[in-house]
């Protein structure tokens, strides 16, 4: 239950375990093909690009940087955490004039404040962080994406924690470029960079003066592997993870039969649900409050006194992996719990049934199933 990797559907896994075909194959031209193909209904641009690459969701991130920045361009993040202060390094590598409108821990940045800085000056891109992981903080992706429209400016999505998880509809939101990797929601073992853009941020890629500082993730070399693949022939820059590509190509397919409005309203439950079970238990969630808080994993604090190590090994005893503390400053004060993907009741309840058992063993508490009673009222 940790914020990726996350746990796999058998089917998908299944796919890691067919023999390679060959990348070139008309089989697996056609697997590609429909990938990309579901990518933008999953995403809901329909008339996006999208791209798969091999990489991290850290790529992608380098992807949409590098193709769209160009030296002495302005930049805008908007920072919930770890993420947010990621991209800020990635958009200056690229020789951008980065400012960073940075939230308190657990909370957003204001829209009052995002449009206060847009408003006084031109910057030629936006990014922020949909579900910060190291925060468990949601950010409001459609008011964001319409500030960007109102003053023209490239938004970015950094999906990486949301895509297939949280609510999004890239096209009618108008978010020119929205990026993940496979090992969050979308529920495909770690390894590919998956992003959408927009006919926008295409025509800007295209406009550049300069070359993309980048060889590996330049669009000029993967734009037109993409478009061949669409038109289902065979292309060559570098060779696709093949058998990622085919479970790519199932989970996609598994997440469109689920139905993305199903799947949203899963995610849904399971937040509100976890968060319920947490606060039931006496212990403090990072982030404010829940119009703020991500429905893909929650992050809340260790009871004060308590040792953490002793803690997550407790859980893990009780066989359920959490993870730890990812901001710097905080690292030892909270833990993550992810909820995303293929999880259901049964995961929950084991989930909140291991924390009470660890806390109960660390002295913490007495009583049992506090907490699982809200998985049971709320999921
Ligand atoms: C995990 C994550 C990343 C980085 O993805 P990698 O695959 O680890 O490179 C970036 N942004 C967010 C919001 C994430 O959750």
């Amino acid at each position: 239950m940790i914020p990726g990797p996350i746990e796999f559907e058998s089917e998908v896994m299944q796919c890691m375990a067919v023999p390679t075909p060959s990348h070139v194959s008309p089989d697996f031209i056609d697997t590609f093909a429909n990938s990309l193909k579901l990518m933008k209904e999953v995403w809901q641009c329909p008339s996006g690009q999208a791209f798969i690459v091999a990489g991290t969701g850290t790529l992608a991130m380098d992807m949409a940087a590098a193709n769209l920045i160009e030296t002495g361009d302005k930049a805008l993040v908007i920072s919930t955490g770890y993420f947010g202060l990621r991209f800020a390094e990635i958009l200056k590598r690229y020789g951008a004039e980065v400012d960073i409108l940075e939230a308190p821990v657990g909370d957003i940045v204001s829209l009052e404040l995002i449009d206060q800085q847009l408003k006084s000056k031109s910057y030629k891109l936006l990014t922020f962080t949909h579900v910060d992981t190291s925060t468990a903080v949601l950010n409001d992706a459609k008011s964001i994406g319409a500030l960007g429209k109102k003053y023209k400016v490239l938004t970015v999505l950094d999906g990486v924690c949301s895509v297939a998880g949280e609510e999004i509809k890239q096209e009618d939101w108008g978010l020119d470029i929205v990026l993940t990797a496979s090992q969050k929601a979308v529920g495909v073992p770690p390894g590919l960079a998956l992003l959408v853009a927009s006919p926008n941020a295409i025509q800007a890629f295209e406009q550049r003066t300069s070359p993309v500082g980048n060889y590996y993730g330049d669009w000029t070399n993967w734009l037109p592997i993409m478009k061949a693949y669409e038109n289902r022939q065979a292309s060559y820059f570098g060779t696709p993870a093949v058998n990622l590509v085919i479970a790519l190509e199932k989970s996609l397919q598994l997440i469109v039969k689920e139905g993305l409005d199903n799947r949203f309203d899963r995610h849904k439950r399971a937040g509100k649900a976890m968060r319920a079970a947490i606060k039931a238990l006496g212990l403090e969630l990072l982030s404010k409050n829940e119009q703020v808080s991500a429905n893909t994993l929650s992050a809340p604090l260790y009871p004060s006194q308590m040792d953490a190590s002793s803690f997550l090994k407790g859980v893990n005893q009780e066989g359920v992996i959490l993870a730890g503390g990812l901001l710097p400053k905080l690292k030892n004060n909270y833990f993550r719990i992810g909820h995303m993907g293929s999880v259901n009741k049964s995961d929950l309840l084991a989930t909140v049934g291991a924390i009470e058992s660890a806390l109960k063993n660390n002295g913490y508490s007495d009583e049992l199933g506090l907490g699982t009673v809200q998985i049971l009222k709320h999921f």
